[in-house]
């Protein structure tokens, strides 16, 4: 096996499905916040692989732990009961205030577990018109066909095409968001802060427009907290800051701190309405990643928000400055370790390539912002040094 980055290039090329495009970079280590490509060049990581490396690459409790549980038992299937999936349940469910959790291996399915859910709870209330969707403009929430189906972006949707009949408001427009919630639709889906769609949180206008409407029209509500939940923003979900009272959340990311896990969040209400056989996965919630969620809920719940609040401040305040500094920046957005530093698509391009070249790792999304997305266990220094590369790369973009 060759370690030689062109080797490894090639073979992928030859041989895997041509659905990424990928920066050619091969990373083969990580450390905290740093990884390493295979010449052995650091590189900074504020994307740590789309949030999901939460407590940073290589985290030695995560390790142990994962090495540990690989020598007991690593899967049983949902057939039997084994002694994690309920504690994890247990402290998602008080971190929440959600009664019950179904656990699956990714966000798209955590998505698609809410979706059906709902369904689910309308068939068992006997009202068998209530099948449709309501969801934002600009949102992400996965790939499969029915979380495909409540994802805007039109080139993402339109080769797949028939979806789930699915009405799209913007979030824009509180109004608009309240009209559209009748006695027709099943659930709405929401980010409390767009990720892939340009880091864009819901304004408190929408927000209130929101809970108004599902109030109303009895309309439930799914937040789906798998990019800005599980402490990204410095609290346990980012629905509560927004005063969203959610009947069901989509959780994954950052959960499993590299180990795919997802979760479906849900009140008691939807939850009665769920039956034995009604759904269902092989390797949800099996033990190795109910191991490694225990790990992650152990940093969060042992200091970790509060030193994700502080690091987020840091952040935020770095990111205001340099927006008085470069013309180029027309706005921050976002909250806590989940920023977003808006400008020209053009602009945008440069900087992500200029930050890499200067060995910091940040991604662009929504076409012209630079994302920044570290693990939640990033140090002041770590944010300090991100903050220095992005306004040299601002600034020789500028000229
Ligand atoms: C990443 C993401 C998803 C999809 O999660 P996968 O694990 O890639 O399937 C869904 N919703 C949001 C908000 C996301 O950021």
């Amino acid at each position: 096996m060759s370690t030689d980055a062109a080797d490894i290039q090639a073979l992928e090329s030859e041989h895997l499905l041509q659905v990424y495009r990928r920066i050619p970079i091969v990373l083969d280590r990580g450390e905290g916040s740093r990884l390493y490509d295979t010449d052995g060049e650091p590189y900074l990581d504020f994307v740590s692989g789309l949030g999901v490396a939460s407590m940073g690459h290589a985290n030695p409790d995560l390790a142990e732990a994962l090495a540990d549980q690989a020598k007991t038992l690593l899967h049983t299937s949902n057939l039997y009961f084994h002694p994690l999936q309920g504690q994890v349940g247990e402290r998602l469910a008080r971190l929440s205030g959600l009664a019950r959790v179904f656990f699956c291996n990714s966000g798209t399915e955590a998505v698609e577990g809410c979706l059906k859910f709902a369904r689910r709870y309308w068939y068992s209330q006997g009202v068998q018109h209530r099948t449709r969707f309501v969801a934002l403009e600009r949102s992400f929430h996965g790939r499969t066909l029915g979380a495909l189906s409540t994802t805007a972006e039109p080139g993402y949707r339109a080769p797949f095409a028939p979806l789930l009949d699915v009405t799209f408001v913007s979030p824009d427009d509180p109004a608009a968001v309240e009209a559209a919630l009748t006695d027709e639709v099943a659930a709405l889906i929401v980010e409390p802060i767009q990720g892939e769609g340009g880091v864009w949180p819901l304004s408190n206008d929408v927000a209130e427009a929101i809970t108004a409407g599902c109030r109303r029209s009895g309309t439930l509500l799914i937040a789906d907290e798998i990019q800005c939940g599980l402490g990204r923003t410095g609290v346990a979900f980012h629905s509560a800051t927004l005063g969203l009272e959610p009947d069901l959340m989509s959780l994954g990311k950052a959960l499993g701190g590299g180990v795919p896990i997802g979760a479906v969040l849900m009140s008691q209400a939807v939850a009665d309405a769920v039956s034995p056989g009604d759904h269902g996965t092989t390797y949800g919630g099996n033990l190795l990643s109910c191991r490694a969620a225990l790990v992650f809920l152990d940093m969060l719940e042992h200091g970790g928000l509060e030193r994700i609040r502080a690091a987020g401040d840091r952040l935020g305040q770095g990111l205001e400055a340099i927006v008085g500094r470069h013309n180029v920046v027309r706005e921050v957005r976002g909250a806590g370790l989940m920023r977003g530093v808006v400008m020209t698509e053009e602009a945008a391009i440069a900087v992500v390539a200029g930050a890499q070249e200067r060995r910091l790792l940040v991604n662009r999304t929504g076409g012209n912002v630079v994302r920044m997305l570290p693990p939640l266990t990033v140090s002041d220094s770590e944010i300090d040094q991100a903050l220095d590369i992005l306004e040299q790369s601002l600034a020789a973009y500028a000229g």
